[in-house]
């Protein structure tokens, strides 16, 4: 008999209960025990949901996240946070983000960093290691899910992440090496594995997902090292790796003296007859079959054709899970009401992923007729979204698929543009421009409510958005700005901005995801080909261009990161859909040309974070990424300027990638950096433009205008000074306008100071 189980379920409350229970703690609007209630029935409702499951993951719930609630259960509190009195809550809260509820003013320390996790959208606290570091287990929590579960009647499956993910996902501070802690932090687990054992648990699911990226020799041994130890533990261990293939690292997973292993067979799905049959007689493989990254409907009768023979070989030592936890999908379909029955009949969310398992392990075990019914249901949804003509669009197919390698290149190279476009725009040293957005006030976002509603018309609404529009421009002139935007007013989100207007997309009402701590997002989901039927920016940007005898700046999301911020069609490549994004937004490029705006820029906030986990990979994401940005981009004439933004600091292993972008101007965030990630584009000789953020938007602070002079100069020893200019960070859509006036008043002043000199 196969076994069902799941890695974790999201733990936001399908109506994401816990941001609002989080955020009115945080303000002090409730008690700990208020927030600690809300807690206590999401995780009630998750165990409900999964009950039919003969293992139902615990500790897979979290206040705020995984790996801030693993340092706080191996004891690894850095020294800053011991010693300032408080509830732990308080200490939870303050390691992540810098605050509890009872701190005033501004915060008492400050959090432990973020980072993503894998290619995900979700973000983790990064643990801290010095060579002082100790581990001192605090069970508390993992007890207390544990029996709660328990209380539901349900056989619970404690989650851990393992050592060796752990340690390499954290940072030392200090010069000490993080893998020598090993030898500290496995009495640690071993203790949290005695106490489990004491509880009577007969499995742990640790996971490892370190094992699908490349591993240097110490760090393999680690995981013999590891395993050997922890397999002296009674509780049974099941390892589980997830996110790709495993590759170079699958032999090492089969050696390890592990009960059961868990892989992704979805993304590591060329590997599962491999692992199958080298699998030990007495191990456990569980397939995570179901895909827990997507939210489509899963081929039931396809994955049981696949699966079928490996049952009948494994009998009861098969089981059958999502590809990795559920956090990465929204909670549940049930009031979608809103998207068109058909796309919502392709879709499954973690509630209906859960259900597939279930079909799978009941055809597994009483045959495919006990569950006929579910599977005729599942067969016609896979069959209409196969053959539905809102999926397939021909002409965009064939588009796609004729690309020329010239729809790529610009007509000459930058230095050639560089002049035609400084003949054209007569721009002086150190321009100045900003991101994009201007601040989205109430005033706005009541108005988009009330335009949702049928409160207003959409001619009212436009009037307002004008209206807006002519404020934003009118105060850039004031600043004396030298490039102008239009700000940004009507759009809600930069992708979805654009996503609302594309074939190809739809929304969900409910379908958020946990991003990090309180926030999440709501993917939109790219179901179909995608093509533009009318332009999306030309009236704003015109409009306001004609308020002003400044350029305005033409303002688009790229290809790229339209594509890793929503939920991605998975019938074909994501190269496919990205270029036909591209194509899309290549349209708009052109018309915003043809309307004669000079200077058009393209953000790709979210390039890097669709690396893949393994670096031998990122190669081929890279050529077909930056290849879409290029489709997009460079069709115009070469006294059009092309700007791109990003909005992250790392480029140090990317640099030629975005380079190879040859856009004109790049924007990137430095400010906080003091301009050091200038090193790299100096040390490569980037070769086109830069404007390095001089303006940190996360901050409420106004930059003065000698610190903006001081890191200016610090970019211009590294960056030649014509092709240095000067910006924010990013949009200043979340700031307010009495920030964002003095702010930029300051940068015009400090670019004026800079010219003198
Ligand atoms: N143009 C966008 C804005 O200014 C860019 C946002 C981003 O990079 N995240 O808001
Ligand atoms: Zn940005």
């Amino acid at each position: 008999m196969a076994k069902i189980h799941n890695l974790g379920f999201p733990r936001i409350g399908k109506n994401r209960e816990l941001k609002k229970a989080l955020e009115a703690f945080w303000k002090g609007e409730e008690s700990s025990e208020a927030l600690e209630a809300v807690g206590r029935t999401i995780r009630n409702e998750n165990v409900m949901q999964q009950e039919n499951l003969d293992y139902v993951p615990v500790n897979d719930f979290s206040n705020y996240d995984q790996m801030l609630d693993m340092s706080i259960l191996l004891g690894n509190i850095p020294a800053r946070y011991r010693n300032l009195g408080g509830s732990p809550l308080d200490l939870y809260f303050r390691m992540a983000r810098g605050r509890s509820a009872c701190d005033t003013g501004a915060g008492i320390c400050h959090a432990q960093e973020m980072t993503k996790w894998f290619d995900t959208n979700y973000h983790y606290l990064v643990p801290e290691f010095s060579s002082g570091t100790i581990f001192t287990p605090n069970t508390q929590k993992l007890c207390k899910e544990i029996s709660e579960a328990r209380d539901k009647g349900v056989n619970v499956k404690p989650v851990l992440i393992g050592p060796i993910t752990y340690l390499k996902s954290g940072k030392e501070k200090d010069e000490s090496n993080r893998l020598c802690l090993l030898e500290k932090i496995l009495p640690a687990y071993q203790t949290i594995l005695k106490e489990l054992d004491e509880l009577c648990i007969e499995w742990v699911q640790i996971d490892e997902p370190i094992l699908v990226t490349e591993l240097d020799a110490p760090w393999r041994q680690a995981f013999g090292y590891a395993y050997q130890e922890l397999s002296k533990s009674k509780v049974k261990i099941l390892l589980a790796s997830y996110f790709g293939e495993l590759r170079e690292n699958r032999d090492l997973l089969l050696s390890l003296p592990i009960n059961g292993l868990h892989i992704d067979a979805v993304r590591g799905e060329s590997e599962i007859e491999y692992i199958a049959e080298k699998i030990a007689p007495e191990q456990v493989l569980s397939l995570g079959i179901v895909n827990g990254r997507n939210i489509w409907k899963c081929d039931l009768t396809k994955i049981l054709d696949r699966i079928e023979p490996i049952s009948k070989k494994l009998g009861d030592r098969l089981w059958i899970a999502p590809s990795c936890s559920l956090i990465h999908v929204p909670v549940s379909l049930e009031r979608e009401t809103n998207l068109d029955p058909e796309i919502r009949s392709w879709l499954a969310f973690a509630t209906e992923k859960v259900e597939e398992i279930r079909i799978i392990g009941k055809a597994l075990n009483s045959g495919r007729e006990s569950v006929a019914v579910e599977l005729g249901v599942n067969a016609a949804a896979i069959c209409s979204r196969k053959e539905s003509p809102r999926v397939h669009n021909p002409e965009v197919k064939k588009a796609v698929a004729t690309l020329s390698a010239d729809l790529e290149k610009r007509q000459a190279s930058y230095p050639q543009r560089a002049q035609i476009q400084r003949a054209r725009f007569q721009l002086p040293l150190f321009p100045t421009t900003t991101i994009g957005s201007f601040p989205q006030t109430s005033d706005i976002r009541t108005a988009r409510a009330r335009f949702r509603k049928g409160g207003l018309n959409e001619a009212e609404y436009r009037e307002l958005m004008k209206k807006e529009i002519a404020y934003a421009v009118n105060v850039q002139e004031k600043l004396g700005l030298d490039i102008l935007v239009h700000g940004e007013a009507e759009r809600n989100d930069m992708v979805e901005y654009f996503g609302e207007q594309l074939d190809g997309f739809t929304f969900t009402s409910y379908g958020w995801v946990q991003s990090y701590g309180s926030r999440c997002v709501k993917p939109p989901v790219i179901y179909g080909d995608i093509s533009r039927p009318k332009p999306m920016t030309i009236d704003w940007t015109t409009y306001a261009q004609s308020l002003t005898i400044k350029p305005i700046k033409g303002m688009l999301t790229g290809p790229v990161t339209i594509l890793n911020w929503s939920f991605v069609r998975d019938d074909q490549p994501r190269s496919t859909t990205c270029r036909q994004i591209a194509l899309a937004i290549r349209k708009e490029v052109l018309d915003l040309e043809k309307a004669g705006v000079g200077i058009i820029q393209i953000d790709e906030a979210a390039l890097r974070e669709g690396l893949p986990p393994r670096k031998s990979d990122w190669k081929e994401y890279l050529d077909w990424a930056v290849g879409s940005f290029r489709i997009s981009a460079n069709g115009v004439t070469n006294q059009t300027q092309i700007h791109t933004h990003m909005c992250y600091s790392e480029f140090n292993d990317i640099i030629e990638s975005i380079a190879a972008m040859d856009t004109d101007v790049i924007t990137i965030e430095t400010s906080r950096s003091q301009m050091e990630l200038l090193d790299v584009f100096d040390d490569f000789k980037y070769p086109s433009e830069i404007g390095p953020g001089v303006y940190d938007i996360h901050s409420p602070n106004i930059p003065s205008t000698e610190s903006i002079v001081s890191l200016m100069k610090l970019a211009a020893e590294k960056i030649p000074s014509d092709r240095l200019w000067v910006n924010p960070d990013c949009g200043l859509k979340t700031r307010q306008w009495d920030e964002v006036i003095p702010a930029l008043q300051n940068m015009v002043k400090a670019a004026a100071v800079l010219r003198k000199q």
